[in-house]
This record gives structure tokens, C-alpha cells and sequence, in this order.
């Protein structure tokens, strides 16, 4: 039965109303869609259909040879993956032309990163998936890497990183409509597939062809299997220059073409992007890291994966602050009726979940043991029987657990049920950290930046750049702040409202417990959090304390971390007793800073220029949708990714793979919409909104 979803998206489908793929499959195998009555694909001729109508004409391969950075391609409706596939198999051929050309081609003058992003509105599962590639075994190889990354079904932006190709795979979950308006753009190829115009009006509507325009650039190319008037009109209408040509055989006529700008509209750049989103672009000549913490380790491997030497500077070396917490748990602690916050925390839950299955082993450093977010009041009990009947995730992601399951799934006695997640766990932030910067391009600079200036000096070409001086360091194009709290002493005056929370550990040692072993085997989260047995050692937390900058362990902090036993099941129950009794008790632990903002979101992306926006955009303080269509000012080449609580672990590697897109100038990995939740910017914005400055 379908849910009525009561969370508001601002835009797009929500989970409720996502349905996967309806398909019928015929004695070939051959999958028909029900919800559209036509076939994905003609079995026999699919590849080289593919080929003929979607990647020769965009003569891919000639266009990556003259193309800087990081090309987009997007398409609309990714059914099989078929064409992704094909686009992959192309790209491997370029990247292995790209190795055997001679040393005097310039190679940073091509494509260095290739970003397919499909929009898909009714999906295919990863079983309906892998049915459907047996038909090709030609493609074996990059399908099952394809299968093997696939994502849940939940609304939304997935975006797959295939690390050995430069490749990202964004599959959009949502109906074209919604998605397309999400993206940043520049695009600079469309594959417009999506069942015929006849079958499927819905799609292909006049929005279609002027968001297209909107994100296209000179020479952005399009190719469609279908030459019907209304999309021929359409396309032309907005600037396409299109070629009809005969189908592959007998099949009816194709078109493929290229934008011409100025035969499109007009463009309307700032209607569709906040001018405070998107800072102008800037060669990347150095970069530097401030914070070698959970986002500043995540950032640097972002950066150096796509080529790009990094340093980080850290005065106490790898993950020593909040980061250094022995096992954090890592999961989506959702908020029912904020769709924003839960769509962020579940993408990046889920991108947290890839990086780690692809960096660490399980077992060393994380175990993906599954978390229960225990129900121990009544009030909590009631949030979640809401969130699970305004939702509708898949149960891979979470569902609710009775007090029997949760007893099972724990290996305890437990008081109470929950909602469990069962791919997430714990992980030891270190161990991450220390194997992100294994990369040969990042160095770490064990020293601690106290003092951050911008200056200016000319390039080659005696264009005035600015450069950023950390401490002696000079000459960095490029500077991301992300040292959480000690961000405030470098950006003094700034508009970023970090809040400091002072958070401790108890570490319970195995040996020093008079009774049995605790058999505990998952993550249990109910007030505080307690982790499964590590090095013989149960990680439980931790203590919240505001305005408070004491290092120091204290006892009666402890003693509200035992406090927390009480949620846990019978077992740690009678353990809390035990440890009441004795005299004097000292423990092990450790103590944190949590970086906290004041809507829970951290702040990943740049800064404007605070004095010159507040002067030239003080017109949003009357109305925000009046704000000016121009350039906002932003501090050049200057970012933070900062904020993220006690929730790094689940949202630093998609805030770093934000920061990397805009430093890349690439697609985002995440809806517009999401982009600007991210902003720093948004609180002076808010501020300016409500008149509070
Ligand atoms: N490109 C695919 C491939 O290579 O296998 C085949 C695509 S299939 C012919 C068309 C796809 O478009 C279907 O999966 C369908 O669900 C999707 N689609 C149709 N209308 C859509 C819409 N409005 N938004 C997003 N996807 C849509």
C-alpha cells in the first residue's frame, strides 16, 4: 500500500511516491516496462542500436580529446543502464588512447573526469538490474561493477564513484521534471531517451527543452532515438541545431544535434542558481587543508582522486580532536518532517557507506554490525511509529524492530524495540582517515595554522590573482577551512554561528567486568551510544555539555555516561549496578569538541565576501526572492567544511565530494536545493532575512 508522505519536499518525488520498475519479461528475456507498454531495449540489436543513436552522434571521443576537465553528460531515464555502459566502454577507450599518445600531446587539455548523471523516475532493482545485463555478456565486466555499486531505491541523488576510470555515475531517483531544474550544469551531452513522445507526454514538455537550454553550453550536444515534430520543435525552438537521420536499418528516423547559444533563449543564469552559490571559477594552482580531522582527511582524498596535490595542515597530525573518538557510530539519525535534513543525512549515509566498503576491510577500523536506534520512552517509541508511517524507505535501509527482534539482532536482553539499520555499525574515524591519506598526493604538515591572509600578486599573463598565506606558507590558490571550532579564530568576525560541544567517553574494559562477557553485537544508540567490544574494550557515550571547555575527564561525567547503560538491555543494566557499587571508580576515556551548527546541517561550500554582500544584496532583507540578479563577491578560492556535530562520519564524504565538484567546477553530487542547505552563506542570508543585522 502506498503511503501519503506528511514530509515536505520543496520539490520532486518524495520516497512514498517512488515505484520501481514494472517489467514483464518475455521468453527471450527481454524486458517490456508495463508502466509505459514498450520495451527497453530490442534484445538482438540493443548495443548497436545504442551506439548508432546516442554515441556516435555525440562523437564522444573526439570531443574528450579537446575537452578541459570534467565532462557532463546527462540522459534522461537510465532503465538498464544500457547506454551508461556503452559510454563507460567508450570512456576506457579514450582514457587507454590518452596512456599511448605520445608526450608532446598536451593531456591537461582533455577530459580528465567523465560525470553521467541519469535521471531515472522509475527504477529498476539490483535483481531486476542484474536480469536484465545477463542479455548483454559482452558488457559482464563493467556491468557487474555497475551492480555492484547500484543503490537502494530512495529518492533522490545517488552519486557512485567508479575511482579507477575518473568515472561518477549520478543516478537521480525522481521524475525529469523535478531533477533537471536540480542540477548546476554545464551540460555538455544529452542523451534524451525516455520511451517514445506518444507513449510518455509527461516527459517531453516545453519546461524540458528550456531547462536543457539553461544548462547547456556552446556546442553542448543532443541526441534522441526519436524524430517526432513536438520534440524537433521543441529542441529547435531553444537553440538545438538538429539533423534528422534514418534509423539503424529499417528502424524510423533519429535526431541528434549541438546547442547554439545564440539561437537559444536568453541565458537566465541567475534565475535559476542564488548568486551565492556558485563562485566564479579559478585555476587550481595549490591547495591547502586546515583540519586533518574526518572532513578535512575526506576532502583531501576527494581532491587527490581527481589529481590534485593537497596538503593538509594539522598541529596535532591525523584525527586527534572529535575525530579521535575510538568508534563512532555511523547511521542516519533522520528527522521526521524535515525532508532537507533527512534527504541529506540519507545520501550521505549512504555515499559514507561506499567509501568505507571501498577503503576499509571490515573488521579493521569499522564493522558494518548494524545500529539500533532504541525506542526508550514513550515519546521516542511514538517518533518513530511516525517516521516509519510517513516514509517509506526500503527495509535495507531502516524498519522497525520489536523488543524479541532487537533482542535477537543485539545478542541481549533489551527493555525495548527499535528502528534498526542494518548496514550501519561502527567505525573507528582514525583508521578511515589514516588510509584516505595514504594517497600519494596528499602530504600532511604536522602544524598548527594560526594565521590566515589573502594577497595579491600577478600570473603569467600579469592578471592580479589572489593567493592565501597560511602562517609562513605562501602562494595557495585554494584554502579549505576545516578545523571545525578553531575555524572561528581564523575567520575572526565571521557570520558562522559554530557552536563548541563538549563531549566524553567512558571506555569500559572486558578484563576489569566481574561478570560474563556482554555478548553485544551491534550498535546500540538510545540516550548515548554504546559499540560492540573492540581490543577488549566497550566505547560508550557521550556526555553533552555545552559552554564548557574543560579537557580534562571528569568523574561525574562518567558517571552520566553509565547512566545511559540503562537503555541498553538487561545485561549492561546489572553491569551499571555493579560499577555503582564499587569505590572510587576511575575510567578510561577520552574527551571531544563537537563542531555543532544551529540547524544540525554542517556547512560545506564558499564563503561570499560578508561587507560587499551585505551592501549589494541587502534587498533580500524586504524580499528574498527580489535579490539581485548579479555576481555576489566571494572570498577567492576560500571554502569550509565545518558542522557536522557528532555526524561527521555520515556526512563528510559527501561534503567532500561537494567541495571537490565546486573546486572542479563539476556537476554537484547533490541536488541545488541540498547545495544551498550546505552554504555557509545561508546564515547570513538568514540573518539579513530577519533583519538581525
Ligand atoms: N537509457 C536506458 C538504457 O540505456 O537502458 C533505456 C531507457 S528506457 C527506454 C526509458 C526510461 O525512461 C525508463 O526507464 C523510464 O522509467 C524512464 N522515464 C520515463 N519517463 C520519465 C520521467 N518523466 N522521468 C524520469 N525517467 C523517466
Amino acid at each position: 500500500m502506498k503511503k501519503t508522505s506528511s514530509i515536505k519536499h520543496s520539490n520532486g518525488l518524495t520516497q512514498a511516491d517512488l515505484c520501481k520498475a514494472k517489467i514483464d519479461w518475455d521468453e527471450q528475456g527481454q524486458p517490456f516496462s508495463e508502466q509505459f507498454e514498450d520495451v527497453y531495449f530490442n534484445t538482438d540489436s540493443g548495443i548497436d542500436e545504442s551506439r548508432f543513436v546516442f554515441i556516435e552522434p555525440s562523437h564522444l571521443q573526439e570531443r574528450w580529446q579537446k575537452h578541459k576537465g570534467s565532462f557532463t553528460l546527462v540522459e534522461t531515464g537510465f532503465g538498464t543502464g544500457l547506454n551508461f555502459l556503452l559510454t563507460w566502454l567508450e570512456w576506457i577507450t579514450f582514457q587507454r588512447s590518452r596512456q599511448t599518445v605520445d608526450s608532446s600531446t598536451n593531456k591537461s587539455q582533455q577530459s580528465n573526469h567523465l560525470h553521467f548523471i541519469s535521471i531515472e523516475k522509475y527504477p529498476l532493482d539490483k535483481e531486476q538490474l542484474a536480469q536484465a545485463l545477463k542479455l548483454f555478456p559482452q558488457l559482464k565486466d563493467v556491468g557487474e561493477q555497475l551492480i555492484a555499486l547500484y543503490p537502494l531505491l530512495i529518492t533522490g541523488f545517488h552519486s557512485l564513484q567508479f575511482e579507477h576510470y575518473n568515472l561518477t555515475l549520478t543516478l537521480v531517483f525522481d521524475d525529469v521534471r523535478h531533477a533537471l531544474p536540480q542540477l548546476k550544469g554545464p551540460v555538455d551531452a544529452w542523451f534524451l531517451d525516455g520511451f517514445a513522445p506518444s507513449k510518455n507526454p509527461e516527459m517531453w514538455t516545453s519546461e524540458l527543452y528550456s531547462t536543457m537550454a539553461q544548462l547547456s553550453r556552446e556546442d553542448t550536444s543532443v541526441a534522441t532515438f526519436t524524430a517526432a515534430g513536438d520534440v524537433r520543435r521543441g529542441l529547435q525552438g531553444n537553440g538545438f541545431k538538429l539533423n534528422k537521420v534514418p534509423g539503424l536499418g529499417m528502424k524510423r528516423e533519429i535526431m541528434h544535434g549541438t546547442f547554439i547559444q545564440s539561437q537559444g533563449p536568453l541565458p537566465n543564469k541567475f534565475e535559476n542558481m542564488k548568486p551565492w552559490l556558485n563562485p566564479p571559477s579559478k585555476a587550481i594552482k595549490k591547495v591547502a587543508i586546515i583540519g586533518a580531522g574526518i572532513a578535512g582527511c575526506t576532502t583531501a582524498h576527494a581532491l587527490a582522486r581527481r589529481g590534485i596535490a593537497v596538503t593538509i595542515f594539522d598541529g596535532n597530525g591525523i584525527a586527534t580532536e572529535a575525530s579521535g573518538n575510538p568508534q563512532g557510530a555511523m547511521y542516519a539519525k533522520l528527522a521526521a518532517g524535515d525532508a532537507t535534513h533527512s534527504d541529506i543525512y540519507v545520501q550521505g549515509y549512504l555515499q559514507a557507506l561506499r567509501w568505507l566498503h571501498h577503503h576499509l576491510e571490515i573488521g579493521d577500523g569499522w564493522d558494518n554490525c548494524g545500529l539500533i536506534q532504541l525506542a526508550s520512552t514513550e515519546k521516542e517509541t511514538l517518533r518513530q511509529q511516525k517516521f516509519i508511517e510517513n516514509t517509506d524507505y526500503p527495509e535495507q535501509l531502516l524498519h522497525l524492530l520489536t523488543k524479541e527482534e532487537a533482542s535477537a539482532i543485539s545478542g541481549l536482553n533489551m527493555d525495548n524495540g527499535g528502528l534498526f539499520f542494518p548496514q550501519a555499525g561502527w567505525v573507528s574515524p582514525l583508521r578511515l582517515c589514516q588510509e584516505l591519506t595514504k594517497h600519494p598526493l596528499i602530504t600532511l604538515q604536522q602544524e598548527r595554522i594560526t594565521e590566515l591572509t589573502e594577497s595579491e600578486s600577478e600570473n603569467e599573463d600579469q592578471a592580479e590573482i589572489k593567493q592565501w598565506q597560511l602562517n609562513q606558507y605562501t602562494g595557495y590558490s585554494h584554502v579549505i577551512i576545516a578545523c571545525a571550532n578553531q575555524s572561528q579564530q581564523l575567520l575572526p568576525n565571521s557570520y558562522l554561528p559554530t557552536k563548541s560541544i563538549r563531549g566524553q567517553l567512558t571506555y569500559l574494559e572486558q578484563s576489569a567486568m566481574k561478570g560474563a562477557e556482554i555478548p553485544l553485537k551491534t550498535v546500540l544508540c538510545g540516550k548515548g551510544y554504546i559499540a560492540p567490544a573492540n581490543n577488549g574494550s566497550y566505547c560508550l557515550g557521550a556526555s553533552y555539555n555545552i559552554r564548557d571547555d574543560e579537557t580534562e575527564m571528569r568523574l561525574t561525567d562518567h558517571q552520566k555516561n553509565l547512566n545511559y547503560l540503562d537503555d541498553f538491555g538487561q545485561e549492561f543494566q546489572q553491569l551499571h549496578q555493579e560499577l555503582n557499587n564499587q569505590n572510587a571508580p576511575e575510567f578510561p576515556g577520552r574527551t571531544g569538541f563537537r563542531c555543532t551548527t544551529p540547524d544540525y546541517l554542517p556547512m560545506a561550500g564558499p564563503l561570499v565576501d560578508e561587507g560587499t554582500f551585505d551592501e549589494e544584496f541587502t534587498a533580500v532583507r524586504k524580499n528574498l526572492a527580489r535579490y539581485p540578479r548579479h555576481e555576489a563577491k566571494f572570498h577567492s578560492g576560500l571554502y569550509v567544511n565545518i558542522g557536522h556535530g557528532s555526524r561527521g562520519l555520515t556526512s563528510a564524504p559527501l561534503c567532500a565530494e561537494l567541495i571537490a565538484a565546486y573546486l572542479c567546477e563539476e556537476n554537484f553530487p547533490l541536488a541545488k536545493e541540498h547545495a544551498e542547505a550546505l552554504l555557509p552563506n545561508r546564515f547570513l542570508i538568514r540573518e539579513m532575512v530577519r533583519n538581525k543585522r
